[in-house]
């Protein structure tokens, strides 16, 4: 990404140019629609859609993260609101960087959020990555285990990446682990590691989703392997909010 876009990323929220896409979690039995993932995409006036893995880095590095996620979790509990009125229950998941645990009012926000816009409990999800420094663990820890006393759920993300470990799992008050699409494409039916994930996660009682994936075969490897719920270009590749409540609406 050419560096004078930075000043643009500056303005990208207050110019309306970030926007929250879903992507479909489904269950594997059923293959029915069980959570969406809102996902960032930056809507360039000149540049085009201009994907996460650029600017999300971008915005970590240069204290511009903040802003970036307060508007994701604003944007993934109007949704989750509008989506779970009568007896529909899908989850939202938001990503969460470990500079939001770390050092915003993320508690506040998610707690006026949830208020405000009376989004059910056991509804939003935080999908955290990042291994944490030591010293922040405590911390972490106690902010996750008050989410969790506000009903949100916690996923560890991109589980066997090496960013998360098997301590995060067990030491964190994790709701849900993503195996990484790595592991999930690369995954053979009697593969050790996503069983391990699975009987490790299960006696938790902590839900285990496969990250990407794509074909019939994959779906049929990893429901063989006990993984409850994937996520994945099979499924639904992310989209627009008014294209997702579509595919909700007519989901039976
Ligand atoms: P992630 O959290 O691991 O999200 C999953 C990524 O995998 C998404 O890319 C999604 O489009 C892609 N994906 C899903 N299914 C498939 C598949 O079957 N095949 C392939 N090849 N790819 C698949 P996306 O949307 O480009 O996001 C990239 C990363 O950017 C995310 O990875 C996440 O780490 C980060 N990100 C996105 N939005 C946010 C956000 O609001 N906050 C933070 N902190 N990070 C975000
Ligand atoms: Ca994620
Ligand atoms: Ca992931």
């Amino acid at each position: 990404m050419p560096v004078d876009l930075l000043p643009d990323l500056r303005v990208a929220v207050a110019r309306g140019q970030i926007e929250a896409y879903f992507q479909p979690m489904v269950d594997v039995s059923t293959r029915r629609i069980v959570a969406v993932e809102a996902l960032a995409r930056w809507k360039h006036p000149e540049h085009g859609l201009i994907a996460p893995n650029v600017f999300i880095p971008l915005a970590e590095e240069h204290g511009l993260i903040g802003e970036i996620g307060a508007f994701m979790i604003a944007e993934g509990c109007r949704c989750a609101a509008a989506w779970n009125g009568g007896s529909a229950r899908v989850q939202v998941s938001v990503n969460v960087s470990a500079a939001q645990l770390t050092t915003s009012s993320l508690l506040d926000q998610i707690t006026d959020n949830l208020r405000r816009l009376s989004v059910p409990d056991d509804v939003l999800v935080v999908e955290i990555t990042e291994s944490l420094p030591v010293v922040e663990i405590a911390e972490v820890n106690a902010l996750l285990n008050e989410m969790r006393l506000l009903g949100v759920g916690v996923s560890v993300d991109d589980y066997g990446t090496g960013h998360s470990t098997a301590e995060q799992l067990a030491g964190l008050p994790t709701t849900e682990v993503k195996i990484d699409m790595s592991r999930v494409q690369a995954a053979t039916p009697n593969d050790p590691f996503i069983r391990g994930v699975v009987t490790l996660a299960h006696a938790r009682g902590i839900t285990v989703v496969a990250e990407g994936v794509e074909t019939e075969a994959q779906l049929d490897i990893v429901r063989g392997l006990g993984v409850d719920r994937a996520q994945g270009y099979l499924f639904g590749r992310p989209e627009s909010e008014s294209d997702i409540s579509r595919l909700l609406k007519n989901t039976p």
